[in-house]
């Protein structure tokens, strides 16, 4: 039998990858914190890791090593760690690879609790210059002699921007610099990671991939593109014998074991169970959210629609050749005079809610919300206006989605 297709994949993954003995089509839930040892020395071999297995829930447990198995696999990485939240695995790996007096290139259109976090990288004494990731020429301008990582977003929200992720990738390799991505809002197949030289991919597992709104997690993969003894802070205790996994035994150790953001079993097993259907979901978002992005440039009292489908966009074709979809987050300006709020009110169907990645279709304004701590100066940087309302479709019928538009704009009229 050739390979089997992505989908197929994705259902059968927890039975083919993690082999249950007993028939059952799920990993089992582990509840227990602790794991006993027949034999000591068995015991003192796994603490050294001369030994597969696990000791403590914190650092490891079944349950949230099947999830890994299965998104490594989905991802087309090497090895994966999954933490209790998508900032915890963005924060835990920071937190392990870097040290005062390092530089990092980071793009300067960030998930919001993201670019709060690089303040707190900076407080440290990291040092961060945020650059405009569309632009090779201005990620290349941001280099200097302790410069270790460039980090950005696949396509960034609310704005929509998007990276030119394969030409980063490819100055990133040629100078031996890590290229992390967050895919959180283009979960495979959409962004070929390892196409694009990606080194470590970070990810809410909370977004698409678990998809129903009711479990967090995060995950963050190594690709296996990255060589790690070109790295300056492995400490030696994690330069393992086999070096593709040196970067991903000191996230495990600092950032998940020392930090302690761990998944829980019965986390694992939600997400687990959510990203059997992430194609059909995706697949059906984005087709909703491109044709509700043409509904809406069409509209007359709609000022602007940003959205990496509209051929208008400014990165449409960048989206186009790397992305193969234009993902299912949009935003959009209402024309002056339509006050955000009363209008979000006037949708019946659309939930007023922060959170994407959802079966349900999700609005809110963000300037007064999720950007509201970073003030009207640093908006505007990022692109985002006063009266911007960020939609996060989901998969609903497209003509139940398009006559709630159509009734709250007809409702808002002047
Ligand atoms: C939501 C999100 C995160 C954080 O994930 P949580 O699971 O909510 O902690 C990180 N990056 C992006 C792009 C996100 O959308």
């Amino acid at each position: 039998m050739t390979k089997p297709g992505f989908t197929t994949r994705h259902v059968h993954a927890d039975r083919l990858l993690n082999h249950p003995t007993d028939g059952a089509v799920h990993a089992s839930t582990t509840n227990s914190v602790l794991f006993e040892f027949d034999k000591t020395q068995d015991l003192v071999d796994v603490f050294q890791g001369k030994k597969v297995g696990h000791v403590y829930s914190r650092s490891s447990s079944g349950s949230v090593t099947a999830l890994q198995n299965i998104i490594t696999d989905l991802e087309g990485g090497i090895a994966s760690v999954c933490f209790a939240t998508g900032m915890a695995a963005i924060s835990s790996t920071f937190l392990s690879l870097f040290k005062a007096g390092d530089h990092i290139i980071v793009s300067q259109y960030l998930f919001g609790n993201t670019r709060s976090f690089m303040d707190t990288l900076a407080d440290l004494g990291i040092e961060l210059t945020f650059v405009d990731v569309t632009s090779i020429r201005d990620v290349i301008a941001a280099k200097q002699p302790n410069t270790r990582a460039v980090y950005a977003e696949t396509i960034a929200n609310p704005v929509t921007q998007v990276s030119d992720a394969r030409a980063i990738g490819k100055w990133c390799e040629e100078n031996s610099l890590l290229f992390m991505v967050d895919n959180t809002m283009t979960p495979p197949p959409s962004f070929d990671a390892k196409a694009m030289k990606a080194s470590l991919v970070m990810c809410s597992l909370t977004k698409y991939i678990a998809g129903h709104g009711n479990v967090l997690g995060g995950a963050i993969i190594d690709m296996g593109t990255f060589d790690w003894t070109k790295f300056a802070n492995i400490k030696s205790q994690y330069q393992v014998a086999d070096e593709s996994l040196w970067g991903i035994t000191q996230i495990k150790k600092k950032g998940l074991r020392d930090m302690g953001a761990t998944l829980s079993s019965q986390s694992a097993h939600l997400i687990s169970v959510g990203l059997e259907t992430l194609t059909l979901r995706m697949a059906r978002s984005n087709e909703n959210a491109l044709k509700l992005a043409t509904y809406l440039e069409g509209h007359a009292q709609i000022e602007r629609v940003y959205y990496p489908g509209l051929a208008n966009h400014p990165q449409h074709f960048i989206a186009r050749e790397q992305l193969g979809t234009y993902g299912a987050v949009l935003s959009f300006d209402l024309i002056p005079g339509i006050e955000p709020c009363e209008f979000l009110d006037k949708l019946k169907l659309v939930l007023s809610a922060t959170h994407l990645g959802d079966t349900r279709s999700l609005a809110l304004p963000v300037a007064s919300t999720i950007f509201f701590e970073n003030g009207q100066r640093e908006r505007a940087r990022m692109g985002i206006t006063e009266t911007m309302i960020r939609l996060s479709v989901g998969i609903e019928d497209i003509d139940d989605l398009v006559a709630d538009f159509e009734q709250a704009l007809q409702r808002s009229s002047r």
